[in-house]
C-alpha cells in the first residue's frame, strides 16, 4: 500500500490530521486499531467549555469536523460565563456519546481523499532520520511521504483501580506497545502522564427529585457555522454534592487509591483532578460539586462528571451511597486512572513536525495534553502540515497573536509540560481579540487561502463577511453630536464630540433597539451581524489598550527579576504559578514568561515587583 500521508489514530486529534491532510488534497489513510471506535470520546461526553470552546470555533474555522458533529450531537448547549465580557465566554454542549462517534465516522466517510485501515502501527518504517512508512502488526507495511502520530492514552496504557492494573488504552481496549518502543530507539524523551474518569451509573435508579436540575440554554450557541437548527432534542443534568460522611469513606480507603498507595508514577492533571485528590487538597470544603450527565437521548448511563477516581470498586460504590440521590443508584462501570507514554513536545517545532525524523508528526494527548479540544486542534495544524510537507508546501504556523491554536502550540514547543497540558482563556495574552465569537473573522481567510475550506462554507462565510461590513459601514456613518443626542434621550457627555452608531454601541445603556429607534435603517440589520456589531463596538476601545500592553511586554522582555523579588508577597498570583516562580527562581520577564502555565496577568504582577524592588533599591541608595 501507498499514499501520501499516514495518521496513526482515529481518536480527536487523528481524525481532524486525516481530515485536514485529506482536504488539501493529499491521499490519506487513517490506520487505527477499529473503525467503530473512531471519534469516542475516552471520558466526559462533552464539547468545548471554557478556552476549550474557543478552540473548537477555531477549528471549525478552519473547516474541521469537530465542531459540525458536536452540533449535530449536542444534548445540552450552553453559553459558560454568560455574565462575564465575550471574550472569556465558553461555548459548551453535553453530547450524545453515539451520536457524536457517528457524525465524526459520517463526516469522514464523506471526505475524498481518506480510507480507513483497521489495524494496529507497530513500528515506523524509517530511512536513516526520514519517516518512509509504517509497519502494522499483521506484518502489512504502507509507503507514505509523511506519518502523524496520534495514539492518545494507548502508549503502554496501564488501568489503575485500587491495586488492580491492566495494561489497556482505555477501558476494554488493549495498549500499543511497539511505538514506544520505537520512539525511545529514534532518542525521543518520553515522559508518563496520567488521567482519569469516573464511575458510570444508571440513570434510572438516581433519584432525581431529590437534585437541583440544570437545563439548556434557551438559544443555543453552536460551534459551527455551519449549523442553523437544533438536531437533538435538549436534556436536563442534575446537580449534587459529595458529604462529610462520603468524604469520610475516601479518607479512610486513601491507602487503597492506586494514587496515594505509590503505584501511579506519572503526573495527573492540576484541573481535573480525582475525587480523593479533590478531598486531601481540598479537605476543608464541606462539598464537592458532581454534574450528573446523561449519556445520551437513548441511554440510561449516567457520567458523574467531578468524580474521576482510581479507588478500588468496593470503595467507589461505598462512597456513592454517601450522596443525595445516588444512595440507591446501580454502578454500571467502575471507574479507573490510567497512566500512558507522552513525548516531551519540546521535541516538536511549530508546525509539530518532529525535530528528530523528519516528516513524523505528532499530535493530541501524547503531546502532554488532556481534552478531545486540545487534541483535535493540534491534529488538524498536524494533518495540514504533513500534507503540505508531502506537497513541497512550506509549512503552516498558527501565532498567538491569531488564535488558541497558535498559543497552545507555543506553549507546548517552548516550555513543555510537566502535567497534562489544557487551554484556559487566561494562556492567552491577546485574549480579547481571540474570541470564540470571532473565530471565523481570524482564521477562515486562512483557510481558504490554504486550500482546506469546503465550497459551502467558503460562501456562507463570505456572504457573513460581506452582511458585516455593510452594517459596520452604516453605522459608522450615522452620527450625531452630544445635544443632538439628548434630543433622542440618549444621554453621553457633553464634549462637543460627534459620535457614530458603531462607536455610540460601546456606550453603557445604548442598546442597539434603542438606536434604532433614532436611526430606523439599523433594524434592516439582521440579529447575528447585529451581534458581532455590538461586540466590536465593545471591544474597539479595550483592542486599542491591548496592543499597547503587548507593546510594553514585549519591550520589558530583557527586565532582570533582582533576587530580592517576593513571590510571596503577591497577591493575585495563583498557587501555581507562585510554586513554580519559587523553583525556578526566572533570572528575566523573558525566562518567567516560558514558565509552565504562565499567564499575562501573572507576567504584569511580576513587573509590578520588579519595579517595587528596584524603587526600594533606590530609596536605600
Ligand atoms: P484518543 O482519543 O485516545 O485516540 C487515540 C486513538 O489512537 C484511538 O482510536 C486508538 O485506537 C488509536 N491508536 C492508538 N495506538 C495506535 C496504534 N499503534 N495503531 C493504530 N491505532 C492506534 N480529557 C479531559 O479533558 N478530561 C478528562 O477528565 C479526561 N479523562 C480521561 C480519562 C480516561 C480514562 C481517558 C482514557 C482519557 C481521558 N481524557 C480526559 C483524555 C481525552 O480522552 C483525550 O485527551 C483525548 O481523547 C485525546 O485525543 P487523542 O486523539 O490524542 O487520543
Amino acid at each position: 500500500m501507498k499514499c501520501d500521508v499516514v495518521i496513526i489514530g482515529g481518536g480527536h486529534a487523528g481524525t481532524e490530521a486525516a481530515s485536514a491532510s485529506a482536504r488539501t488534497g493529499a491521499q490519506t489513510i487513517l490506520v487505527t486499531h477499529s473503525m467503530s471506535t473512531v471519534g469516542t470520546m475516552s471520558c466526559n461526553p462533552a464539547i468545548g467549555g471554557l478556552g476549550k470552546g474557543h478552540l473548537v470555533r477555531e477549528i471549525d474555522a478552519l473547516d474541521g469536523i469537530m465542531g459540525r458533529a458536536a452540533d449535530q450531537s449536542g444534548i445540552q448547549f450552553r453559553l459558560l460565563n454568560r455574565r462575564k465580557g465575550p471574550a472569556v465566554r465558553g461555548p459548551r454542549t453535553q453530547a450524545d456519546r453515539k451520536l457524536y462517534q457517528r457524525s465524526v465516522q459520517d463526516l469522514l466517510s464523506e471526505q475524498d481523499n481518506l480510507s480507513v485501515v483497521e489495524g494496529e502501527v507497530d513500528d515506523l518504517i524509517l530511512s536513516g532520520t526520514r519517516v518512509q512508512g509504517v509497519r502494522l502488526l499483521s506484518g502489512t507495511e504502507i509507503a507514505c511521504g509523511a506519518v502523524v502520530l496520534t495514539t492518545g492514552t494507548f502508549l503502554r496504557g496501564l488501568i489503575h483501580m485500587g491495586d488492580i492494573r491492566i495494561p489497556a488504552g482505555r477501558v476494554g481496549e488493549k495498549p500499543a506497545m511497539g511505538l514506544s518502543t520505537t520512539l525511545e530507539r529514534a532518542g525521543f524523551n518520553l515522559g508518563r502522564l496520567k488521567t482519569g474518569t469516573p464511575a458510570r451509573l444508571s440513570g434510572k435508579t438516581i433519584d432525581w427529585t431529590k437534585l437541583e436540575m440544570q437545563g439548556a440554554d434557551e438559544v443555543p450557541s453552536f460551534f459551527s457555522l455551519m449549523t442553523d437548527h437544533l438536531a437533538c432534542r435538549q436534556i436536563e443534568c442534575g446537580i449534587t454534592r459529595t458529604v462529610p460522611a462520603s468524604h469520610k469513606v475516601i479518607l479512610e480507603n486513601l491507602h487503597r487509591s492506586a494514587l496515594y498507595s505509590g503505584a501511579i508514577e506519572g503526573v495527573g492533571p492540576r484541573y481535573c483532578p480525582s475525587i480523593e485528590d479533590k478531598i486531601v487538597k481540598f479537605g476543608e470544603r464541606d462539598g464537592h460539586q458532581i454534574f450528573l450527565e446523561p449519556e445520551g437521548l437513548d441511554d440510561d448511563t449516567v457520567y458523574p462528571n467531578g468524580m474521576s477516581t482510581s479507588l478500588p470498586e468496593d470503595v467507589q460504590r461505598d462512597f456513592f451511597r454517601t450522596i443525595p440521590g445516588l444512595e440507591m443508584a446501580e454502578m454500571l462501570r467502575p471507574g479507573y486512572a490510567i497512566e500512558y507514554d507522552h513525548v516531551d513536545p519540546r521535541e516538536l517545532s511549530q508546525s509539530l513536525e518532529s525535530r528528530r525524523i523528519s516528516g513524523l508528526f505528532l499530535a493530541g494527548q501524547i503531546n502532554g495534553t488532556t481534552g478531545y479540544e486540545e487534541a483535535g486542534a493540534q491534529g488538524l495544524v498536524a494533518g495540514l502540515n504533513a500534507a503540505r510537507l508531502v506537497g513541497g508546501q512550506s509549512a503552516v504556523y498558527f501565532s498567538r497573536t491569531d488564535s488558541y491554536i497558535g498559543v497552545m502550540i507555543d506553549d507546548l514547543t517552548s516550555r513543555g509540560v510537566s502535567e497534562p497540558y489544557r487551554m484556559f482563556t487566561s494562556r492567552a495574552e491577546y485574549r480579547l481579540s481571540l474570541r470564540a465569537d470571532n473565530a471565523d473573522r481570524r482564521l477562515t481567510f486562512k483557510a481558504i487561502e490554504l486550500g482546506i475550506c469546503g465550497a459551502h462554507r467558503q460562501s456562507r462565510f463570505l456572504s457573513r463577511m460581506v452582511k458585516l461590513d455593510e452594517a459596520r459601514a452604516v453605522a459608522g456613518s450615522l452620527s450625531l453630536t452630544p445635544q443632538e443626542a439628548g434630543k433622542h434621550g440618549l444621554h453621553v457627555n457633553h464634549d462637543g464630540v460627534r459620535r457614530s452608531a458603531f462607536e455610540l454601541m460601546s456606550h453603557r445603556g445604548l442598546t442597539f433597539a434603542r438606536l434604532s429607534d433614532v436611526w430606523p435603517e439599523l433594524k434592516e440589520i439582521d440579529r447575528c451581524t447585529v451581534e458581532a456589531l455590538e461586540i466590536d463596538a465593545q471591544y474597539a476601545v479595550y483592542l486599542d489598550k491591548q496592543a499597547l500592553d503587548a507593546h510594553s511586554l514585549r519591550k520589558e522582555e530583557n527586565r532582570l527579576v533582582p533576587v530580592e523579588a517576593n513571590f510571596d508577597g503577591l497577591s493575585g498570583l495563583s498557587n501555581e504559578i507562585r510554586q513554580k516562580l519559587k523553583a525556578r527562581r526566572p533570572s528575566s520577564i523573558a525566562e518567567a514568561q516560558r514558565v509552565d502555565g504562565m499567564t499575562p496577568a501573572a507576567l504584569a504582577l511580576i513587573l509590578m515587583e520588579i519595579r517595587r524592588v528596584e524603587a526600594l533599591a533606590r530609596g536605600a541608595a
